[in-house]
């Protein structure tokens, strides 16, 4: 299709970008600004590389589709694969501790690598490929034609025409601080509208050896809820530590030190996990970021766009973080990618923008639904019906607690899997009604709901593999 394609930007998003492009182009070169490390290391580019990061069993599948291999590749490097497995996994969304630990159906995988981890093998695989090449320079800006309107590929460093390198096509994969906006303006197609939810989140991490036999979890995910906006996440990683990440939604403060992490695990994890974070030993210094502003730059919206450059991953979209979705969407991106190139549609910016925009929406409206109705979000021009469906669903997460099948149906949405739509059927709704009136009938002879489903684990706080 073409002969030259510019990346601009070496994390998960240009790299996949890369991958697929390099079935297209005759050659790829990736400009990459700061330095990449040799090995799984996090990188000062990528700060949010220091916290949980969740990678999707759907994201899964799709990384191993662009990189075959990938997923036994990380097994063999220590990184924890749960295949049905649900024992491995404390899920708790919004308060409700979800009924996921005796039964899934369905067959589930997930693989639970460190950010670095997942974003060095992808960089292997991608600059293995024979016609893509990574060069350790920044870009000044995309060279614009203006009686073609189009982009002919980058400036770099300095910005001059000296340093001018033609490419047919430029993907911009600089990540949430693009300039790609201003540019446009400077271009004449004026700036992209932005949909935003001010999620204030505030992550605060820290790094734990926990002995093997004191937890048999792997995954562990207490959500903020209404009546608590600190929420707690723990992985286990290759390389044997935990990261205990914690954070605020709404402005509020997360904890400040591994003492004050372990009292909020007290609040809002069972017995036996905060005992194991409490028996654990931190390592390394705590890791601060904040993530003020959901953002989706809305390029499907622009009535005209220059030819010859696109948008890529977080520089389009960047989601709230504690739902653990950007790579994966990224991994979606991807797909979309690859289907327009296949088209051979000369229009690949307007199609790629509409095409990102079927996979978005979805998910960005329930977030932002979460967001605005359970957690203390706020944004412009709110649809009355977004606090009603956040109701629902909180309803609908308070059945999940002791409906199993609800649960698992919620854990395979949550994970981006069967489909992007977090709607349940009308059978799983009938479920979630019949389950509540149970429910309200039960306080009615005086019983009270409780916060924690107690599992086989809170009786026993040493498990048995
Ligand atoms: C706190 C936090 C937690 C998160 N947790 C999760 C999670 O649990 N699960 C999940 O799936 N996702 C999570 N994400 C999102 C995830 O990190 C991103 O979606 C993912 O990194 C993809 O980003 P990207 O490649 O688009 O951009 P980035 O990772 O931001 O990379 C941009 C790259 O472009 C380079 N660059 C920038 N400008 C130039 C230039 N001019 N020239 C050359 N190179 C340039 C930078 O050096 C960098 O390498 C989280 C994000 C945050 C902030």
């Amino acid at each position: 299709m073409g002969k030259h394609a510019i990346v601009i930007g070496a994390s998960l998003a240009g790299l996949c970008a890369a991958r697929v492009l390099s079935d297209h182009y005759d050659r790829v070169t990736i400009y990459q600004r700061d330095e990449l490390p040799d090995s799984p290391d996090n990188r000062t580019a990528v700060p949010q590389g220091k916290h949980v990061h969740l990678l999707m069993a759907r994201g899964a599948a799709e990384f191993e589709g662009l990189f075959p291999g990938l997923l036994d590749d990380m097994v063999a490097a220590g990184v924890p694969k749960l295949a049905n497995r649900p024992d491995c996994i404390h899920f708790a969304a919004a308060g409700h501790v979800l009924g996921t630990q005796t039964t899934l159906r369905k067959e589930f995988t997930a693989y639970v690598p460190s950010r670095p981890h997942l974003e060095w093998q992808i960089r292997k695989r991608a600059l293995a490929i024979p016609n893509v090449e990574l060069v350790r320079t920044s870009v000044a800006e995309p060279r614009y034609e203006p009686a073609g309107e189009r982009v002919t590929g980058v400036l770099l460093d300095a910005g001059d025409e000296s340093s001018a390198v033609a490419a047919d096509l430029v993907v911009d994969a600089t990540g949430r601080a693009t300039r790609l906006p201003v540019w446009l303006d400077q271009w004449g197609f004026g700036r992209p509208t932005e949909d935003t939810v001010d999620v204030g989140i505030d992550y605060a991490t820290h790094r734990v050896r926990i002995p093997d036999e004191v937890i048999k979890e792997k995954v562990v995910v207490a959500g903020a809820s209404r009546e608590q906006p600190l929420g707690l996440g723990m992985l286990l990683y290759e390389d044997g530590l935990w990261s205990a990440t914690s954070f605020g939604t709404g402005k509020a403060v997360p904890p400040q030190s591994f003492t004050e992490i372990c009292e909020l695990a007290d609040d809002i994890l069972p017995p036996h996990l905060s005992a194991a974070l409490r028996a654990g030993e931190p390592v390394g210094d705590m890791a601060f970021h904040k993530y003020p502003m959901s953002r989706w730059r809305r390029y499907d919206q622009m009535t005209r766009f220059p030819k010859g450059i696109i948008p890529f991953g977080d520089a389009v979209v960047s989601f709230n973080p504690t739902y653990g979705q950007g790579m994966t969407m990224t991994s979606i991106q991807a797909g979309n990618l690859r289907s327009v190139l296949q088209s051979s549609d000369p229009d690949i910016a307007g199609r790629l923008a509409q095409a990102t925009k079927k996979t978005t929406w979805p998910v960005w409206t329930m977030n932002a639904i979460g967001d605005l109705a359970l957690f203390n979000a706020k944004a412009e021009d709110v649809p009355w019906w977004y606090l009603r469906v956040g109701n629902l669903f909180d309803q609908f997460l308070g059945a999940a607690e002791t409906e199993a099948d609800l649960a698992e149906w919620f854990l395979r949405r949550f994970s981006l899997l069967d489909s992007l739509y977090m709607v349940p059927d009308a059978r799983t709704l009938g479920r979630t009604v019949r389950h509540n009136m149970g429910l309200l009938l039960a306080e009615k002879f005086g019983r009270r709901s409780k916060r924690f489903t107690p599992s086989p684990n809170d009786r026993d706080p040493v498990p048995s593999r």
